[in-house]
């Protein structure tokens, strides 16, 4: 039986920017299907604003419309299908952006590789079961990475799913799904450092700032790198040791034996290469425009003996890494509280992407209330 939800569908992508003028969400009741066999029903308590929402509003990323955008989630279950049962109603739960089979080569390589058949589905708008469970009348809505957040409620695959402790408020579990999994993995699984190396962060946004509080919760020292002075506060509010800007790196003499290119930008790579110190590794994670090129001097990665890596959702492993962040979490060593710099309700989407595509946010989060009729 379908149940009516209410949520912000994407019309369609390449909407012109102010996004609070050309509206390109449409905020309104949509019918959801019941979880399939090994999917669940989540009833969404927080989702961020990402900037790879933004790419599918603003159509550097192509995807099919109508969607229903958001990816970084939390919630609580609802109903299960069938398989699912090592989940209960009233389970809160970590949404996650890419289902893992657990049975494809890609699997296989400990989150190195991204899932084959997560990434199919998420690149078609669909769950990995196969098909869409939004509808409006007989007009199917695209899934967005097998989430779909921002709405009340949501199917997904039981694979994109992680169950946390109920003490982890929604806002924090939220977090977790894409920003910590991105910036901590990144720091964690694709650069790890040795003990007391330090870690450069290039971009500051809701990831790089994820991977800042992760390496300063493991006792790193962090250089912050970003254009704007006010994210650079921040970063030194919340331990960085240095936070400088781009054009001012290079007269410090500072590069680090790990560091995080997290803005998405053929440039902010091209800083983030300059950073990484002789032996070091620089770890891309952001997602720049397909088109984007960057300058490389393969001299430099040869006489310094570098490393680059590319880094999909930090190279996680859900299941395994998202423990680990709510144990830094719960001992109060890294502080994802921080993180969330407003929150907005639904009917605010438009507004809020054009204040996401400023750069002038970390996380925008949508909260829920409970009271909300279905
Ligand atoms: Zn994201
Ligand atoms: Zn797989």
């Amino acid at each position: 039986m379908l149940v009516q939800v209410v949520g912000a569908v994407l019309e369609r992508s390449g909407a012109p920017a102010p996004f609070a003028s050309s509206r390109p969400f449409s905020v309104g009741p949509v019918d959801l299907d019941p979880p399939g066999p090994g999917e669940v029903l989540v009833r969404i308590e927080a989702a961020g604003l990402c900037h790879s929402d933004l790419s599918v509003v603003d159509g550097s990323r192509v995807r099919p419309t109508p969607m229903l955008l958001g990816h970084e989630a939390a919630g609580v279950v609802e109903a299960r299908g069938d398989g699912a049962d090592d989940l209960r109603e009233g389970d809160r739960v970590v949404l996650t952006f890419l289902p893992r089979c657990g049975t494809c080569p890609e699997c296989a390589t400990d989150g190195r590789l991204p899932c084959r058949v997560g990434t199919a589905a998420n690149v078609a708008g669909a769950l990995v079961g196969g098909g869409s469970r939004l509808h409006r009348g007989t007009q199917d809505v695209h899934h967005h990475l097998g989430v779909s957040a921002f709405a009340t409620h949501a199917v997904v695959d039981r694979t994109s799913v992680v169950r946390v402790d109920p003490d982890v408020p929604p806002e924090v579990a939220a977090l977790l799904g894409c920003a910590v999994l991105t910036g901590g993995g990144a720091v964690v699984n694709a650069g790890s450092p040795r003990p007391g190396e330090a870690v450069a962060v290039v971009g500051l946004g809701g990831v790089g700032t994820a991977a800042l509080l992760v390496a300063v919760a493991l006792g790193h020292e962090v250089v912050a790198v970003d254009t704007r002075p006010e994210k650079l506060a921040t970063a030194r509010r919340l331990g960085a040791t240095l936070a400088v800007q781009p054009d001012d790196l290079a007269a410090t003499g500072v590069r680090a034996p790990v560091v995080v290119e997290a803005a998405g930008s053929a440039r902010a790579f091209e800083t983030a290469l300059a950073a990484t110190a002789p032996g070091g590794t620089t770890v891309t994670v952001g997602l720049p425009a397909p088109t984007a090129r960057a300058s490389v001097s393969p001299l430099t990665l040869t006489a310094e003996a570098r490393t680059v890596v590319g880094s999909y959702l930090g190279s996680s492993v859900p299941a395994r890494d998202v423990p680990v962040y709510v144990d830094l979490w719960r001992a109060g060593r890294l502080p994802l509280e921080e993180l969330v710099s407003s929150r907005i309700a639904l009917t605010d989407l438009d507004l809020a992407m054009d204040r996401l595509a400023a750069g002038s946010e970390l996380r925008q989060l949508i909260t829920f209330d409970e009271r909300t009729p279905t």
